[in-house]
Formats: C-alpha cells, structure tokens, sequence
C-alpha cells in the first residue's frame, strides 16, 4: 500500500520555475510559477 502513495507522488507533474526552469521543491502554497531564486524580485 506504500508503494501506491509513492507512485502517486511519482505521477505528480514535476514544479518547474517559469522563468528559469529549475524543478521547484518547496512545497509552499504562496509560491506561483517561479523558483525561490526568481521569486526574489
Ligand atoms: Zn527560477
């Protein structure tokens, strides 16, 4: 059954920076299309 959780993330569509495209890992809801580094203005 942790298998099906793990595939559920997997199938996830990866959050990519709009700007640069780094996959974005934080997990923040404020966060729109951007990275932490291009959020910075
Ligand atoms: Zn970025």
């Amino acid at each position: 059954m942790v298998e099906s959780i793990v595939e559920f993330f997997k199938n996830l569509p990866a959050k990519v920076c709009a700007t640069c495209g780094n996959e974005i890992e934080e997990q923040h809801e404020c966060y729109s299309n951007q990275c932490d580094h291009c959020n910075i203005k």
